[in-house]
């Protein structure tokens, strides 16, 4: 039985190395992997998550070091937010102060505490804090105190012309539940504790985003196992008549894509094999790794990659 959530969310960045001090620093992630994109091996994946970089806690960028800023419009992820302990919203808004980090006033979304933010290329995230954030991480989150770290991602706001349409795909396609209304914002619900709810919210302006750094360029929900994910697929392209691709091998999970018809691409991501397929949870993100197709070009691919450190 599959967990009902997000896998994880891809985004576009500027240069790769602020963009790092950012997740890691600022906000306590962990860098889970430091691989290349390999669609275009001359680009990073970073992958930030919680200590192994469990389904549901990842956030992960292209960094491309002159990418110009996009735009949100209809059809694209508006919003990511992250999960933190109820009580801990004022810690984080002192911090943000502290570290000049650009963010609003918290106010209430759907009856929790939220502070939003944005990261260094404006993307738009939120603090939502939560009764239930589970326990308090083992790991060492740099100077963010366990009791405040992050709990892996709440959910994303998709901004859509119309919400009927994605609406279907979510509830019948992916198993999640209206949850509740919040103005002319819908939530729907899965069944994980991280990575739990996609909100969809319409728009009166219809313009288009622009895809740029600080941009999402996916997201991607749970399956178990390849098993899950077919039955998944089954469902999509048999009810919704929608164009899933073929399976492809991304190292640490396996996926497929469709473009939902509200115009959001989603991914259908398993939960396995997961980050420590490559190396040790120990030492998980501190290594360039590649796939093994790549391999053989390691050296002319390591080399072109920019500076991390
Ligand atoms: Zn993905």
């Amino acid at each position: 039985m599959s967990e009902i959530g997000l896998h994880h969310v891809t985004a576009f960045s500027g240069p790769a190395a602020r963009n790092r001090d950012f997740y890691t620093r600022v906000l306590g992630l962990r860098l889970v992997k430091t691989t290349v994109n390999f669609d275009d091996p001359g680009t990073y994946h970073l992958y930030y998550g919680d200590e192994a970089g469990q389904p549901g806690t990842l956030l992960t960028f292209f960094p491309i070091a002159h990418a110009a800023a996009g735009r949100v419009g209809v059809g694209e992820t508006q919003e990511t937010a992250f999960r933190v302990p109820r009580a801990s919203i004022g810690w984080w808004v002192h911090r943000f102060v502290a570290m000049n980090v650009d963010h609003q006033a918290p106010s209430s979304a759907f009856g929790e505490p939220t502070l939003r933010f944005r990261d260094p290329d404006g993307m738009r995230l939120a603090l939502v804090g939560v009764e239930e954030a589970g326990p308090a991480p083992t790991r060492d989150g740099g100077d963010v105190p366990a009791e405040h770290a992050l709990r892996g991602l709440h959910g994303v706001t998709l901004l859509l012309a119309e919400a009927g349409p994605t609406a279907a795909i979510l509830t019948d396609g992916l198993g999640f539940r209206e949850a509740a209304r919040d103005g002319a914002s819908i939530r729907y619900a899965g069944s994980a504790a991280a990575g739990g709810f996609v909100t969809l919210a319409t728009a009166a302006d219809r313009s288009s985003g622009r895809p740029g750094a600080g941009s999402v360029h996916h997201i991607a929900f749970r399956a178990a196992d390849d098993a899950a994910q077919a039955a998944t697929v089954d469902r999509l392209s048999t009810h919704h008549r929608l164009a899933v691709t073929e399976q492809r091998d991304r190292q640490y999970f396996r996926s497929v894509y469709f473009r939902e018809p509200g115009g959001v691409l989603f991914e259908i991501a398993t939960d396995v094999p997961g980050f420590t397929v490559d190396e040790p949870l120990a030492t998980l993100g501190s290594a360039l790794k590649l796939p093994a197709g790549l391999e053989p070009h390691r050296a002319r691919i390591a080399a072109a990659l920019p500076d991390l450190a």
